[in-house]
């Protein structure tokens, strides 16, 4: 991570002593404080274990999450919820808003109302067997219900969840023990490394310009020192890819496999047909790389939206664009109409699995959740594995400080470690680590991959390395050669840049994309959607998380995938050909990290982009 202009100064900064600090309060902390809380504080209200800092107190835990609000993030819905029943027994008869039971699971294909996607031989042939046989098969308003789905994708027994709803009410369980306190609204800017060892955090600096140098009302971010640092800041955290860069990756494993889910809560029309607990996966439109999920709460609500994934070789990867046609996709819209916004967010989701471990633990830190390489990418599960990783941290950081030990690599990973190399977090993830290499070759081989992974035990796998996203984005020419001309795609570039606007609207438009009836309430532009939906904000007086490292580079992109992968249109054309970034209208997705058509020099699994800590974005919990 670069440092920012004030980090580099000599600035005195305030320090405040802790013996636990935790990055980020995602479903991986949860479980992490859930367990720790319950632990630190006797019945009779004396420490069970006493603080290194504060004498005669139980241990001091504090919590950092940069959004504005605990919840106000984009999260995962329907999970199998093991570890979260394991922790909380009781969870089911909880009363929390918007869960239900997981009830019918269906899988579908989705063949192409439109005309418009991009699909190979192989599968337009698919879909005119599909068409001509539609009279024996289960195939209704343009879709094939699959008559079987491998037990390994199935969530029976789970729950489907509003992770905002479901994080506000983590949130206040683990405070009310009165053991740790969660402070949201307090980005982390960088780890405290000391000859290796990490010795805490940098809270980070307030009135600064956009550059981060100090300016009017300027607040140095406060130095937090603690024995352990909980790195869960999730798939693209400024804290684990600074550890990433200090310690370096194990060998053999990268980060090289993302995608960006994008979702809408939508009121349901009042009469509904879709009972709670209904669960839909979807495949092969609005581009056969894109998959769907809608998942149906209580009282008429319901979470849906898409994953665009970076092995989709696209260089218009629009998330919001395509989310609208997949709603209007003929077996969706019958649900849909009549139906109203409530929210809306788009956030990354980290897919290279245990391929993209880190190094789980070092002096005086351990990483946990997605961004430790826990997600489950065959079963597609993230949730439940992050709160997993959490709870053993939380047993093992226990079983340390009842037998005063510190918090050294050694003694970390003879706890926490070892504990997660056995459990069930593990064999599933060895199991999936394979299993989406075929898509590095299309959806066919792909599909047919995890189907293979999946039944057997990840013994049989299709497909090679993943490839880095940088490195597989075609140019625009090239991905819609026979489509658009070259001379074509020229004037709408020319006719984007003079209007400062991304080019994929246009070039979808151009391929035959219908227009999207606009109707105020469901179906909003991506100007609206951002303030409706999102209520995206952003406070003053902070610098650009987001940073385009090397200009020289950017001048001479062809692509500026960056402009056209932004979920919020925070980043826009610019002049001399550096993109413009507006802070206010940023959702903290960290997909701009991964869509970038240029290596950083000297680091080809980074891109041109620095996406460091930043406050605002999203101000919604119903995500
Ligand atoms: C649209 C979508 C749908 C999904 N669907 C499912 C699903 O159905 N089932 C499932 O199991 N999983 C699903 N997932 C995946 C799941 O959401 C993740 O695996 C899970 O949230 C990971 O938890 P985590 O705690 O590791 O990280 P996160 O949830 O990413 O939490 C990290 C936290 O750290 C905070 N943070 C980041 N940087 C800083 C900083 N510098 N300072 C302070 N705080 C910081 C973030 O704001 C965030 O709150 C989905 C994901 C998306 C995006
Ligand atoms: S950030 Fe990357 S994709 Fe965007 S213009 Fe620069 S080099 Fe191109
Ligand atoms: S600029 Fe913000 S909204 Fe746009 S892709 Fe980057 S993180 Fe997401």
């Amino acid at each position: 991570m670069p440092p920012t202009p004030s980090e580099t100064s000599t600035i005195e900064r305030q320090r405040l002593d802790a013996d636990i600090v935790c990055v980020g309060f995602g479903p991986a902390t949860a479980g992490f404080l859930t367990t720790l809380s319950k632990q630190l504080i006797n019945p009779d209200g004396t420490p069970a274990v006493e603080s290194a800092v504060a004498p005669g107190l139980p241990p001091q835990v504090l919590c950092y999450e940069r959004a504005d609000d605990i919840g106000f993030g984009v999260s995962g819905v329907v999970t199998r919820a093991r570890a979260l029943m394991a922790s909380l027994p009781d969870l089911k008869k909880a009363g929390i808003p918007m869960a239900a039971p997981v009830g019918e699971e269906k899988m579908l294909y989705l063949l192409d109302p439109a005309g418009a996607s991009r699909r190979s031989a192989v599968l337009r042939g698919a879909d005119a067997l599909i068409r001509a046989f539609r009279w024996m098969l289960p195939v209704r308003y343009d879709a094939l219900n699959l008559p079987w789905t491998p037990s390994f994708l199935h969530k029976r027994g789970g729950l489907v969840l509003s992770m905002g709803q479901f994080m506000q009410w983590v949130g206040a369980q683990v405070q009310s023990t009165g053991a740790v306190q969660i402070w949201p609204g307090t980005p982390v800017a960088r780890a405290l490394i000391e000859e290796n060892k990490v010795a805490g955090v940098r809270l980070l600096d307030q009135g600064v310009d956009k550059q981060g140098r100090p300016a009017e009302g300027f607040t140095p971010g406060m130095d937090i020192h603690a024995a352990l640092t909980v790195v869960a800041d999730g798939p693209v955290g400024p804290i684990g890819r600074q550890l990433d860069e200090q310690f370096g990756l194990p060998e053999g494993h990268h980060a090289r496999d993302w995608a960006v889910g994008m979702k809408f809560v939508v009121d349901l029309p009042e009469d509904t047909p879709l009972k709670p607990g209904t669960v839909l996966h979807t495949f092969g439109y609005p581009e056969p790389e894109i998959f769907g999920f809608f998942y149906v709460h209580p009282d008429r609500l319901a979470s849906l939206g898409i994953f665009v994934p970076s092995w989709f070789d696209s260089p218009v990867r629009t998330a919001y664009r395509y989310l609208q046609h997949w709603m209007l996709h003929p077996y969706l819209w019958r649900y849909l109409k009549g139906g109203k916004l409530r929210s809306w967010g788009a956030k990354t989701l980290g897919e290279s699995g245990r391929r993209g471990e880190p190094r789980l633990a070092g002096d005086g830190y351990a990483r946990i959740g997605e961004g430790s390489g826990s997600t489950n990418v065959l079963t597609g599960s993230g949730v439940d594995e992050a709160w997993a990783t959490g709870t053993q941290l939380a047993e093992a950081a226990l079983e340390l400080l009842k037998a005063k030990k510190p918090f050294t690599k050694e003694n970390l990973e003879a706890t926490y470690v070892k504990r997660r190399r056995a459990s069930w977090v593990e064999r599933e993830a060895i199991v999936a680590e394979k299993s989406r290499d075929g898509f590095q070759q299309g959806i066919v081989r792909g599909l047919i991959g995890m189907a293979l992974a999946g039944l057997t035990n990840g013994k049989l796998n299709l497909g090679g390395e993943p490839v880095p996203p940088w490195k597989r984005i075609p140019t625009v020419e090239e991905y819609y050669r026979g489509r658009i001309s070259p001379q074509d795609i020229a004037r709408l570039r020319e006719e984007c840049q003079a209007k400062g606007v991304s080019l994929h609207g246009a070039l979808m438009d151009r391929a035959g994309w219908p227009a999207i009836p606009y109707d105020g309430r469901l179906l909003v532009s991506h100007q609206d959607v951002l303030l409706m939906g999102g209520k995206v904000q952003a406070p003053p007086g902070y610098g650009d998380h987001v940073v385009f490292l090397y200009p020289e580079l950017c001048r001479k992109c062809g692509a500026r995938i960056c402009i056209e992968a932004c979920s919020g249109q925070a980043i826009t054309p610019g002049e001399s050909g550096i993109p413009n970034f507006d802070r206010e209208k940023c959702v903290h997705c960290g997909v701009c990290l991964w869509n970038c058509s240029q290596a950083a020099p000297g680091n080809p699994d980074r891109m041109n982009v620095a996406f460091r800590a930043g406050t605002g974005g999203l101000h919604s919990a119903e995500n």
